[in-house]
């Protein structure tokens, strides 16, 4: 596809990551009230095929929060844009991300769930930049750790575009300058 510098994860390897965490969420959250909160716009894809391994009865429910834009930094800056709308009280939470990058996103997030009472509130992402880190987060259900770079697919955009590509790609440094 154009702009797009070549395949970093194939979607076979994607795949079977989400296969061996549902799997492992299953087992620890047996007889137990699970949330997944997907975060969009990049973790539905993540979210969607995690969800397929899970065996166990689960609810799910979307949270939006601001994100790049057009730029390939984080600004720091995080913003509720959707809000979920399932009472997670009482119940055990899982948050569903595409990538932990700085981590910034995330202790926002767990630190705004946490707040409304429910039994515990965890992490499963699919990509975590552990290089890139700038606070302390603990990533219950990690898949597979990348280097620090840009990448795009599986969910992951660029300017809004390449959510659609089922490989994890990297981006042609050409496309990022236009
Ligand atoms: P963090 O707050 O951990 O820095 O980053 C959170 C979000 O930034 C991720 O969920 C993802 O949406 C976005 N992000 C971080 N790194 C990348 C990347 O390499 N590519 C894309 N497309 N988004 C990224």
């Amino acid at each position: 596809m154009e702009g797009i510098k070549g395949v970093l994860i194939g979607r076979d390897m994607l795949l079977k990551k989400a296969e061996e965490l549902g799997t492992q969420i299953s087992r620890d959250y047996r007889e137990k009230e699970l949330v997944l909160v997907g975060v969009l716009k990049g973790g539905f894809v993540f979210l969607a095929d995690l969800m397929r391994h899970i065996t166990i009865p689960v609810d799910m429910d979307f949270i939006s929060v601001s994100s790049y834009g057009h730029s390939t930094r984080s600004s720091g800056v995080v913003r509720i844009i959707k809000d979920i709308d399932i009472n997670i009280t009482g119940k055990h939470v899982l948050i569903v991300e595409d990538l932990v990058d700085t981590g910034l996103t995330l202790k926002h997030l767990k630190e705004l769930l946490n707040t409304r009472g429910p039994l515990s509130v965890r992490i499963c992402t699919a990509l975590d930049k552990p290089s890139r880190r700038k606070v302390e987060i603990e990533v219950e259900y990690k898949g597979i750790v990348i280097p620090d770079e840009f990448v795009v697919g599986y969910g992951l955009d660029y300017g809004g575009k390449y959510r659609n590509l089922p490989d994890l790609c990297t981006l042609d440094p050409k496309a990022c300058k236009k």
